[in-house]
Parts: structure tokens; sequence; C-alpha cells
């Protein structure tokens, strides 16, 4: 058992002396028994929630209505959830009710895939009810129980096994991909925040390829806001088979050149995305552009970030094209600033020594130091910006 799941024992073992069934389940399992790494360990039990609450000392609720207590135990945090089972998916994304059930088996049918659907207890036994262990051995994806069903209940399940293929570089099973491709339509029902997450997952993935051909097979791609053009998403297939995207930043930008976008804002809206990631993607674009036209200058490295250019940069090596990752490292060495704060003069102090009053004329005239400042025609000392502006207003 992994260092995790040990460091975990001792919960599983307070709620069995309770009197309680109590199991780690969910993607850690599935990660441990295919040697990955895990980043979160599920614990689920027959306990209610107001029981689990009695066995341990300090817990938080979490998610009460859904079953998950927050136990603090053992310098980590765990989140229990009870056995469940949930009703009807009135909108086919949430269930309307869930049911706190005292069986393991009820809840590991609720589950999405075979391979999400394993419970390990504390004796190390993996309990598999529904074939996960022969799919993990195959590097299938399968539905647990009828996929017509499932991927009713909650369409969402089509994302994640697009984004399980993606990062598992596992195949889908012929009659789960057969009935995730008759419900693609239903993406249009799921929050796009949580589709972004699961897109997101599966463009960063290692087999992102996989994933990504399998989300055109299926034909979702028309239920996805702005990715209407099989042709140009095809394309992203051009790319070589061993490429992987650096950064989500890149992964969506690259993809939003490709659907023909020059500002990235107008499709990152539809995603409903942070300010912070479409300003990146904006960025990325811009820089694109910039690069398709010819050569980075200064100005280009200061507006959009090194970062910006490196990623652009390095989708050039991907598609064979001239590169010029020294050019960048140059003009980084050679900039003077990064940003306007590091200017060696404030506008204040410009405005006191010259004697300028508040107005257009002060912003003009900074913004013209901090160009020439960007491009190397201005040393960054008051000495020099002061020469440079007595000699900008005598030539007025
Ligand atoms: P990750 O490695 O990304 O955490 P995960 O499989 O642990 O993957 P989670 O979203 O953390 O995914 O969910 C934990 C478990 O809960 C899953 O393994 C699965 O058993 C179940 N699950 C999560 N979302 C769904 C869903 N939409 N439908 C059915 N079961 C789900
Ligand atoms: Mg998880």
């Amino acid at each position: 058992m992994p260092a995790e799941f040990v460091k975990a024992l001792p919960i599983l073992q307070k709620i069995r002396n309770s009197g309680y069934e109590a199991y780690f389940v969910g993607g850690s399992v599935r990660d441990v028994l295919l040697s990955r790494h895990i980043h979160d360990v599920d614990i689920a039990t027959s306990a209610y929630p107001a029981e689990t609450k009695q066995i341990f000392e300090h817990t938080i609720d979490i998610g009460i209505e859904h079953g998950t207590v927050l136990v603090l135990e053992e310098g980590g945090e765990y989140e229990v959830t009870t056995f469940r089972t949930e009703d009807v998916y009135v909108d086919y994304r949430r269930p309307s009710h869930v049911n706190f059930v005292r069986k393991l088996s009820e809840d590991l049918l609720r589950r999405d895939f075979t391979i999400n659907a394993f419970a390990l207890a504390d004796d190390g036994e993996v309990i598999d009810l529904h074939g996960g262990l022969a799919d993990l051995e195959a590097r299938i994806l399968r539905a647990v129980g009828n996929p017509t069903e499932r991927f009713n209940e909650d369409a969402l399940r089509i994302m994640r096994g697009l984004r399980f293929a993606a990062i598992l570089n596992f195949d889908l099973e012929s009659t789960t991909f057969a009935s995730m491709k008759d419900h693609a339509h239903l993406l249009s029902k799921i929050s796009i925040e949580r589709i972004f997450i699961e897109l997101d997952k599966l463009l960063t993935a290692d087999f992102w390829q996989k994933g990504f051909r399998e989300l055109l097979a299926i034909e979702a791609y028309p239920y996805l806001p702005g990715f209407s053009d099989k042709t140009a998403l095809t394309h992203l297939l051009a790319l070589p088979s061993d490429f992987k995207f650096t950064t989500a930043v890149q992964a969506w930008g690259y993809l939003a050149h490709q659907l023909g976008y020059s500002d990235g804002k107008f499709l990152l809206k539809k995603w409903k995305v942070s300010r912070e990631f479409s300003t990146a993607v904006s960025k990325f674009l811009t820089a694109y552009d910039k690069r398709l036209k010819g050569d980075f200058s200064s100005e280009d490295l200061y507006n959009l970030g090194k970062s910006s250019l490196t990623l652009v940069e390095e989708m050039f090596a991907a598609q064979n094209l001239e590169t010029n990752f020294e050019q960048i490292s140059a003009l980084d060495a050679q900039l003077q600033i990064r940003n306007k704060k590091e200017i060696a003069v404030s506008a204040g102090q410009i405005m006191t020594e010259f004697g300028i009053q508040p107005g257009p004329q002060i912003g003009q005239l900074f913004h013209q130091i901090e160009l020439e400042i960007v491009k190397g025609h201005l040393q960054n000392t008051p000495q020099h910006i002061f020469n440079y502006v007595k000699k900008t207003l005598r030539e007025l």
C-alpha cells in the first residue's frame, strides 16, 4: 500500500472499530493500481454523516447534504462520504436527491467507469464488482452498468470519459463509445464551467490527441461553444504524435488560433473562464499573429511577456517551422524594465522638475519614455531620462 493510504489507514480502522464499513474509493485506488501518482485519498463509509462526526474529534461539514464530511486526522484532511445512491437526474446533471445507504455495492453502482468503481479495504483487498481490474489490464474505459442510463443521468460523464482516455491512454469500450456519441447532445445541458474543467484536463494530458480524437469521433464538438468547425479542430491533430502542450494557455491559445480567433477573449467569454486565463490566452494569440508576420521585437517581449513568446515559439517548433528561442533570450537580456514601475523616475518627479501640470501631456510623455527605454533607445537612469525630457520639451 502506498504511503498516502498507509497514513490514512487509522481512519478506516477507527470507522470500522465503531461498527461501520469503510474503504478507499475513487480515482486514488485506480491510480495506485496503475502505479500512478495519487493526489487525494477519498473514503467511503456505511456510517451516516452524523455518525462519522461522532467518531472523529475534528470534522468539517463540507457537503453534508451529499454525505461528505471532512475529517482532520493524522495530519491530513480526508473526505469521508457515506455510501449513497442517486435519484433521477432531473436536469441531466444533478441528482434530484441522494439517498444514504449501508451497502458498498449500491455506492459502487453509481460511479461512472469501471476503473473508478473500486473499493480498497484496510487489509489491502480490492473489491471489484464491475470488472474494473480486467478493464485496467485491457486499458479500456467502460461505463458501469447500462451506458445509456449512465450518460442520460449525467452527461458530464461523457467529458470525464474523454478526459480519462487522454490521461490514461485508454480506449473507449465500444458500447460505451456508441452511447457517448448518442448522448453527446446532452452536453448542452451541462454547465460550461464543469465542461471546461474536463476539457482543460484533456488538452493538457499526455495523451491529449487520443482524447481529442475521441471527442471528434463521438461528435461532441458541436455542443462545445465556438467549436463547430470540425476541419479547424482536425488541424490540431496534425501536430506530431508525441507533442504535449506545455500549459493550458498554450493549448487553448493554439486551439483558438486554429479556430480563427485573433482575440481569444471572444472564444473564452463563452467558456466563462477567469479573466487572468483569458488575458493570458489573448497574449498568446497576439504573439502568435505577430510571429507569423516576422520576428519578435523588444516591445512584443515587454507587452506580451517572455512566457507568451516562448509558448508561441514552441508551437512553431512543433510544426517544424524555423524557431527563434535565442532571439527571445537576447531581447530578454537587453530589456531594461519589465513594467512602468521600474522606470528610474516617476511621472510625479518629472512634473515637479519641469513644472508640468496634470493632464494628457504628462501621460503621453511618460509613455514615450517607457517606449524609448523598452526599445533600448534611452538608458533607464534619472539623468538620461531628465535629459531626454529636456530635449523633447525644447522640440515642442
Ligand atoms: P481525479 O484523478 O481527477 O481526481 P477521480 O476519478 O478521482 O479523478 P473525482 O472527480 O475526484 O475523479 O471523483 C471521485 C470518484 O467519484 C470517481 O472516481 C468516481 O468514482 C466518482 N465520480 C465522480 N464524478 C462522477 C460522475 N459525474 N458520475 C459518476 N461517478 C462520479
Ligand atoms: Mg479524485
